[in-house]
């Protein structure tokens, strides 16, 4: 039988996981090969995930399981997403969603977001725990390749109040080479899609003379989707098979977004130590309305928060910004 969790649309059955090799058939269902398995559980920053607005200031339980439907050729986290999910099983954590929900509020987590790997191959046991954390009333977050099919896009959007997209690329031969995917159609749809009920913010890891070609389209795509998407392009420093690749080129990726600020205000720039191009501007005024470090390698955090709520201190316009200011230390509601 047919997998339609995502586009691979995989045959399953007589032995056959799918590419991500996380479900199987059985009994005229699909269903996943290993439930409720974690591959992590950690405290991060909301920012260094990155999401910059939603829930600014917060603490994130991040989480993982394994697999992966695509095949990047540079993924970070290929010791768990291009791993054999059954060979790394010694190594995840046996939690139920309601354990995970209260390890989160006991490490004083305001917020849990899947990041590891993609969130479509695990989505049953994302359903529940997504159900665990609406009863208490812990917002869950998510990175997602959006490779997903239509329904699926729309469980996910169930699931997660807050999603960064990553939009690799657009071109298919760049799709074919090194993301293993024909062509970037329904990550295109199903950003539009999730845009439509959903907290959308998207990041383009970019890839010195691979991609950056991908950057006017990209952005012209997201102008069009919405003005007040943050888009964050990340200065990829390529792992797993293009571990010897270039790192891209700051300058000249800074002058290609430039031209981009005028229609899309929330552009960011990150991924390198003292990045200047990672504060939000108010884009009715200009007034810098929030300031953040970035320390490189997903060490990203706020600095300061100017707005009054959402809206710009000096002109009163309303910044996009998902859910209100969070204290790092909010049981002690300081910094
Ligand atoms: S989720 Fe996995 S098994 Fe299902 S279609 Fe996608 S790659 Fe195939």
């Amino acid at each position: 039988m047919k997998c339609n969790y995502c586009e691979r649309r995989c045959e399953l059955g007589d032995g056959n996981y799918g590419v991500c090799r996380m479900y199987r058939e059985e009994g005229g269902a699909v269903r996943e090969r290993f439930p409720r398995r974690w591959s992590t559980y950690a405290v991060s920053r909301i920012e260094s995930l990155p999401f910059y607005h939603a829930y600014p200031g917060s603490r994130s339980m991040t989480i993982g399981t394994a697999g992966c439907n695509l095949e990047c050729r540079y993924c970070a986290n290929a010791f768990v997403a291009r791993e054999d999910p059954a060979a790394v099983q010694d190594a995840m954590y046996d939690f139920t969603p309601a354990q995970l929900v209260r390890m989160a509020a006991k490490l004083g987590c305001h917020n849990i977001v899947f990041t590891v790997n993609e969130p479509t191959v695990s989505l049953p046991s994302l359903l529940e725990l997504g159900a665990e954390s609406r009863k208490a009333g812990m917002p869950l977050g998510c990175l997602t390749n959006a490779y997903a099919t239509e329904e699926a896009t729309d469980l996910l959007a169930e699931v997660f109040s807050f999603v960064n997209v990553s939009l690799k690329g657009l071109s298919r031969a760049f799709c074919r080479q090194y993301l293993g995917i024909p062509n970037a159609g329904p990550v295109l749809r199903n950003i539009k899609r999730l845009a439509a009920t959903t907290h959308v913010e998207v990041t383009t890891p970019v890839i010195q003379s691979v991609n950056d070609g991908d950057i006017d389209p990209i952005a012209e795509f997201l102008a069009d989707v919405g003005q007040g998407i943050p888009w964050h392009v990340f200065r990829l420093l390529p792992e797993y098979r293009m571990k010897y690749a270039a790192y891209p080129h700051i300058a000249a990726i800074d002058a290609a977004l430039e031209k981009h600020r005028r229609t899309l205000p929330y552009i960011y720039f990150h991924n390198f130590v003292g990045s200047e191009w990672v504060n939000t501007l108010c884009p009715h005024c200009g007034a810098t309305v929030i300031e953040r470090f970035s320390l490189g390698c997903g060490g990203d955090r706020l600095d300061r928060y100017h707005c009054r709520g959402d809206a710009c201190p000096e002109c009163g316009y309303r910044i996009a910004i998902h859910g209100q200011r969070v204290a790092w230390n909010a049981k002690e509601g300081t910094e």
